[in-house]
Parts: structure tokens; C-alpha cells; sequence
């Protein structure tokens, strides 16, 4: 299996090389040339598998210069080890009315991109064994919260990587800074930037291009890498615990095999739910993809209308990890239901670049609604959606997952659909722990006025019963060990200092 670039559709190299790579020198993304197909008989076989075999199958479908017992050795490196809370690392849960919630964040940063980020080291540091390649890999990471995090605690000390971690000061939460800023480990940098995640992710962007860091990383064996959800090592293995939900409500006798269900997903940067179209697209028997954003609702009036159009007012919600205005997976999609046209995802991002806006035609569109459903609200539909989980199925779930909670409601509302759904919970709730407490406690009036995030932490354990996970609790009183606050023009700079060169 050979992989292409959304913007050069001459472009084929292999799987080590798009990961190795991250992002295609033309500046698109890779995408396989094609999607494996898969049978019911696949799925009866991997229902009968535990996390790290299922995703072992799932992988060797599209990194076909990886063996499979490479794979399988990666995956129970990733998620064995004692590293996951969970025995089925990503379980399932039943919440009555054919609804599930789908439980991403048992990994070692409470939140979902643990899913990938715990095995992308593994994938990335063998990707440039097999591309010969023999320089310190520099992952650069522009991170609304969560990312930032699990990419620190996958890449610490893995040999041959250096890892700079850029975040919005003011975007991303208290917990999720000082998860951060307490990071361990020699090859680790991170740094907070003035603006949004917007501005962190475009100074990335630029970076990666900027000819005077390109001369000191050639003269130093340096090279970039990629942990952002654009590197395809890092959306790959999200495909699998789609497949894996499915195998369990089969095995739960909550459905048939064969029949369809919903998959609802909390959506920011497109990657998540993206996964969740290649499973469907392999053949995952899958009714509607409900794509559920917060207030900067940018893809749900794409979703609606064909036209994205970033030119609008940014929100600094309760489920940050969704503040974000580009969301860069998109591109994938659309170069795939446009039939590989690197053409037109070339104009259509030309028009975003410069105008901050694009259009897509009605033949795309139709592709598009005829799978994915959308929706949006604002935090206190959120924090009232967390309230009622909590109240009605003694269920706590964290902000994120109470958007795609509410939009999913919306949806059932509007088209009476029952098929069963699986909502992804993209983070523990203990993460976010003001803005679950005023919810549940607090009916939305707590706004604002309470930052010690650890007595939040108590509060809600006091009001639930529930324990917080140790990883977080266990952050109170830890001394920061990164504390810089930069310009976006003083990123590259950054970069240079980090790493002792130029
Ligand atoms: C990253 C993240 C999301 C959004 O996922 P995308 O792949 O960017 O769409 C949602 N919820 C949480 C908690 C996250 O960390």
C-alpha cells in the first residue's frame, strides 16, 4: 500500500516514509492510495481478540512494510504494561436507549489521544529505521491541551527524538498546563505562546518550511517529525477501537453482526471522527458519523453548507481541545470525496490561505451528507447535558464528551433515529474538573470564579463518589518545571534554543 499527498497526486512513497515524514514536502497530507476492504468475517475474528491483537490487524492493513509481529509488539508495548486503567483500554458502556459511551481516556494522560499517541513513538522510531534515515527526529507539537501532553509522556526519552511542545497561554486549563509544565524527561521542551491555537498551529506550520532552521538542522543531523493528528501514524491507529466498539457491542449482544450503528464524536481538528470514516469506509457497517463541535462551530456550518469560512469570532469554550478554526483532517476527507483531486484541494486551500475561506461543489457535498450529520451548543447546553447524564444515568462525563452527549440528543430529537449510537468520551472529567463540578453542583453559576483546580478535583470526588485518576490528583503542589511565555515571531528562536543549535 502506497500512500499520496492531498496536494501532489504524483506523490507515492511507503507508510515509514509518510510517517517518518509527517507532512508531504508540498505541504499536503498523505493519504493511502486506497482503503483495504474488509468482511464480516474480519470483524467475527477480531471480536474475539483483545485491544493489542485488533489493533495489530487493523494496522497491517495500511502499513503493509510493517510486519504484523512488529505491529502486535508495538501495540502491547503501547497499550499493555499496566499503562491503560482499563483491561478493554478502550471500553464500552452501555447508558440505556441504545446509547454507548465509547471510553477513550484510560491512558496515562486521562485523555483520548493517548489512543495514538502512546504507540506513534514506536511506528515513528522504526519508520526511520526503515527509511535509513539516522538523524534526531524533532517532533514539533502546536497543542490546544491534550495533545501536548500525551505526545510528551509517548515521546520522553524515547532515543533519537527531541520533543517542543507550543501551547496557547490563555487556551488551554490550568490541569492541562501544569500536566505540561511538570513534564519529565531529557529530550522534552514546552513552551507557552501569546494567541490561540490557531496561531500555535500556523507558527508550527512555518517552522517546518523556514529556510534558516532548514540550514541549522541539516548541519546539526536534525529533521522534523510530526505528532500532530496530520501525521497519518497518529490517525491510523484510531481507526482500530472504532472497529474494537463494534466487536464489543457484538460480543455484549447489543447488536447483530452486520448491523448498523452511530458513531457520535466531540470534533476539533477533524482527526477523530476522520478515523471513524476510514473504518466505515473499509467496510465497518456504520449508519450516520455525528460530528459534534462547541460554539466555534466552523465545520458544523461547513458539514451544513459547503462553504468553511474561518472569517468569524473565536471562543474560548469549556471543552478547549474543540476551540480550533482550521481544522487541518478535513483535507484528507475532502481529497478523498473528490475523488483524489489534488487539483482542487490545492484551490480550495489556496482560498483558505488567503482568504480565510473555500467552497466546495455539490457533488463533494453530496458525498459528505451522506454519512455525516452535525451539530453545536454553547457550555451551558454543555454543563446542563453533563447534569442531566449525571442526574438520569449516574454517568460523569467531561465537557468535550458532554457536546457530542448534547448534539447527539439534538439529532435523535430531530430525526427520531434509534439506531444504537456510540459516543466517543474524548477525555476523564476529572480533567476538567471546574467546569464538570459547576455542572453538576453548581448549575452553571460557579463560572470564572474558581481556579484551584485541585479543590475542584476534591469537590467533585466529595459530590460522586468517584475517585480521580492518581495521574492528576497526584500533579497538586508539583513545582513547574517550563514556565517561558513567547510571541508567535519567536517560535523559531525557540526551537534553536531548545535544542542548543544555530
Ligand atoms: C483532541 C480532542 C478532541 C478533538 O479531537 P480531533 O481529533 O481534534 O477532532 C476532543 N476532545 C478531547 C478531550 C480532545 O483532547
Amino acid at each position: 500500500m502506497m500512500y499520496t499527498s492531498t496536494r501532489d497526486g504524483k506523490v507515492r512513497v511507503p507508510s515509514a516514509a509518510a510517517i517518518a515524514n509527517g507532512i508531504s514536502p508540498d505541504g499536503g497530507l498523505y493519504v493511502p492510495q486506497s482503503i483495504p476492504q474488509i468482511d464480516r468475517a474480519f470483524i467475527k475474528k477480531l471480536a474475539a481478540m483483545d485491544y493489542e491483537h485488533r489493533a495489530a490487524e487493523i494496522l497491517s492493513l495500511y502499513l503493509t512494510d510493517f510486519s504484523y509481529d512488529e505491529l502486535l509488539d508495538y501495540a502491547c508495548k503501547a497499550y499493555g504494561g499496566g499503562k491503560f486503567s482499563s483491561k478493554d483500554r478502550a471500553p464500552v458502556r452501555s447508558l440505556g436507549e441504545n446509547a454507548y459511551v465509547l471510553e477513550l481516556w484510560r491512558g496515562p494522560t486521562c485523555a483520548f489521544k493517548d489512543m495514538a499517541l502512546q504507540i506513534l513513538p514506536f511506528l515513528l522510531t522504526a519508520s526511520c529505521r526503515k527509511i535509513g534515515s539516522d538523524k534526531t527526529r524533532v517532533i514539533l507539537v502546536a497543542t490546544s491541551g491534550d495533545t501536548g501532553k500525551a505526545a510528551l509522556e509517548g515521546f520522553r526519552d524515547v532515543p533519537g527524538t527531541r520533543i517542543l511542545v507550543f501551547y496557547p497561554c490563555d487556551g488551554v486549563s490550568n490541569m492541562q498546563k501544569l500536566q505540561m509544565a511538570t513534564q519529565e524527561g531529557a529530550n522534552v521542551g514546552v513552551a507557552a505562546i501569546r494567541g490561540n491555537f490557531d496561531d500555535a498551529q500556523n507558527g508550527v506550520k512555518a517552522i517546518f518550511t523556514n529556510a534558516s532552521i532548514k540550514d541549522a538542522f541539516d548541519k546539526n543531523g536534525c529533521a522534523f517529525s510530526s505528532a500532530n493528528s496530520i501525521n497519518w501514524g497518529r490517525l491510523v491507529p484510531q481507526i482500530v477501537y472504532y472497529f474494537s466498539a463494534y466487536c464489543d457491542l457484538m460480543n455484549k449482544g447489543a447488536i447483530e453482526p452486520g448491523d448498523k450503528i452511530n458513531f457520535t464524536v466531540p470534533t476539533g481538528n477533524f482527526g477523530d471522527i476522520l478515523a471513524a470514516w476510514y473504518a466505515a469506509a473499509m467496510g465497518l457497517p456504520v449508519n450516520r458519523l455525528i460530528c459534534a463541535s462547541n460554539a466555534n462551530n466552523v465545520l458544523t456550518d461547513f458539514l451544513e453548507t459547503g462553504v468553511y469560512d474561518r472569517n468569524r469570532r473565536f471562543y474560548t469554550t469549556c471543552s478547549p481541545s474543540m476551540d480550533i478554526l482550521i481544522s487541518s483532517n478535513l483535507e484528507r476527507l475532502l481529497f478523498m470525496l473528490a475523488g483524489y483531486d489534488d487539483a482542487r484541494v490545492r484551490e480550495w486551500f489556496g482560498c483558505l490561505a488567503e482568504n480565510g475561506k473555500y467552497t466546495v461543489g455539490t457533488d463533494v457535498m453530496k458525498r459528505i451528507n451522506g454519512v455525516f450529520e452535525q451539530g453545536y451548543c454553547d457550555d451551558k447546553q454543555t454543563k446542563n447535558t453533563i447534569s442531566r447524564i449525571f442526574r438520569e444515568r449516574n454517568y460523569l462525563c467531561d465537557t468535550h464528551t458532554g457536546v457530542a452527549f448534547n448534539v447527539y440528543y439534538q439529532y435523535r430529537a430531530r430525526t427520531g433515529d434509534s439506531t444504537p449510537t456510540v459516543i466517543a468520551s474524548t477525555a476523564s472529567p476529572f480533567k476538567f474538573p471546574a467546569a464538570v463540578l459547576d455542572a453538576i453542583k453548581y448549575a452553571g453559576t460557579l463560572e470564572g470564579t474558581y481556579d484551584d483546580e485541585f479543590a475542584a478535583i476534591r469537590q467533585l470526588e466529595q459530590a460522586t463518589g468517584i475517585s480521580a485518576p492518581v495521574q492528576l490528583s497526584s500533579l497538586e503542589g508539583r513545582e513547574p518545571r517550563f514556565t517561558g511565555v513567547y510571541d508567535r515571531e519567536e517560535m523559531s528562536r525557540v526551537v534553536l534554543d531548545m535544542l542548543g543549535i544555530g
